[in-house]
């Protein structure tokens, strides 16, 4: 089926001249919905997507190189300056805490919550430093045109950090945790929290600049592979959307496990699930907040807490953190149960609408993050003995929760969805 491409960029004034940029019309099968699609001839500033499920193939910047090398620079300096700026200072009567986030790593581990330092490490800059430097370092091979080591892993641990990077969700978190803060101290902001959006910006626009397909097929074109075409002895790689032959295990141009649906999905992703669902109960009974003072102790779980604020007259920062903790969670939860229940028993549902569905729930899933954000806030924002936040144990286990459910969504073979009505089609 040939595939729905469109021109969403301008033309540009001036080209790299020097490299070939554009796509040769190829087959290739789309990821999501398992369809052949007859990708047409692209060049520069066009895109394509699968005319039956509308899952963006590929694109070509109108300038792939210079693109990717300003924001994945510009986002590398913004960086630099996020973690090297003072972010936020609480004050208030015996508590003074002017921090950074390298501070906010810095008290985490001084209180002995290495968990929640390498959590926070781990996801506001650890996956996007080594997303951007592996951006840079690709992207300054295939612009040379040179065969570099381990380039081809580089492109594909770029296009598995991506939902792993939550400077966003971290930025949001501080809001919340301000409006929570301001009611017992004054907060200012400083250079790193308004520079934070923008670096959050880039690291999108980064992101989005990275054609999967397209950057592979100008490896193959350096390392002047074999490129197999469509037939009964080849299978189409789920990540660069290249054939290859049956026989390899491994693709032969990104390294991707290669198979028609993902061996053992349903399986994985059930048990994934199952484990999610059970640490949901300890994340809700248990603590997730101790807060205490020279006066009391309070300990709050995650619906308490949300109550409280209700009550309290905080709504949004209660509404926010009741979806954020309790309706994404479940609902990603029987989100995912009902697909694979479509999916075992082959029930007659729209595959249209449960192809949105899976993606929805992919999507949403690290916004449940939020909470813990805003315990980290807390917990670095008080830490003297005039007022002290610490995490309960049930924050170890959303945490849990959080990484369980993406990891389910991850083994879920979206084409399983669509296979009841391939088999009906045919
Ligand atoms: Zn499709
Ligand atoms: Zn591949």
């Amino acid at each position: 089926m040939p595939a729905s491409t469109s021109s969403t960029f301008r033309q540009p004034a001036s080209q790299e001249p020097h490299i070939t940029t554009k796509l040769p019309a190829h087959d290739a099968d789309c990821p999501e919905c398992g369809l052949r699609v007859s990708l047409p001839k692209l060049k520069r500033g066009q895109k394509a997507a699968c005319p039956r499920c509308g899952r963006h193939l590929v694109h070509i910047e109108n300038q792939p190189f210079s693109t990717v090398f300003a924001c994945a620079s510009a986002a590398l300096i913004l960086m630099l300056l996020v973690y090297s700026q003072p972010f936020v200072t609480v004050q208030a009567r015996g508590i003074y805490a002017p921090l950074s986030l390298p501070e906010m790593v810095y008290w985490l581990l001084a209180d002995n919550w290495s968990f929640m330092a390498l959590t926070m490490l781990f996801l506001t800059f650890g996956t996007p430093l080594l997303f951007l430097l592996l951006v840079l370092y690709s992207y300054f091979a295939l612009s040379v045109r040179r065969n570099w080591p381990f380039v081809h892993g580089a492109v594909r641990m770029i296009t598995r950090l991506r939902q792993w990077i939550m400077v966003d969700v971290f930025f949001i978190s501080m809001l919340v945790a301000y409006i929570k803060i301001k009611e017992v101290a004054e907060v200012h902001f400083g250079a790193a929290f308004w520079l934070m959006p923008a670096w959050a910006l880039l690291l999108l626009r980064t992101s989005l600049a990275v054609s999967e397909h397209w950057t592979y097929r100008q490896f193959v074109k350096i390392r002047k592979f074999p490129v197999f075409q469509a037939a009964e002895n080849t299978v189409c790689c789920s990540h660069c959307l290249h054939f290859r032959p049956l026989t390899e295990i491994h693709c032969g141009v990104c390294g991707s496990e290669l198979f028609q649906r993902r061996p053992h999905s349903l399986k994985i992703s059930l048990y994934l699930l199952i484990a999610a669902a059970l640490l949901y109960l300890p994340a809700n009974l248990l603590p997730i907040m101790i807060t205490e003072n020279p006066v009391k102790t309070e300990t709050s779980t995650i619906l308490s807490g949300v109550v409280y604020m209700w009550h309290k007259g905080d709504k949004l920062v209660a509404a926010v953190i009741f979806s954020a903790s309790v309706a994404v969670p479940v609902l990603k939860i029987i989100s995912l149960s009902l697909l694979m229940l479509c999916t075992q028993y082959r029930l007659s549902a729209d595959a249209h609408i449960l192809s949105w569905q899976y993606r929805i729930t992919e999507a949403i899933g690290r916004w449940s993050m939020i909470d813990i954000f805003v315990i980290i806030i807390l917990m670095t924002s008080f830490h003297t003995p005039m007022a002290r936040v610490t995490p309960g144990p049930a924050a170890v286990y959303f945490c849990l929760v959080v990484v369980l459910t993406m990891l389910s969504a991850y083994f879920f073979d979206p084409r399983m969805l669509w296979d009841k009505q391939n088999k009906e089609t045919v």
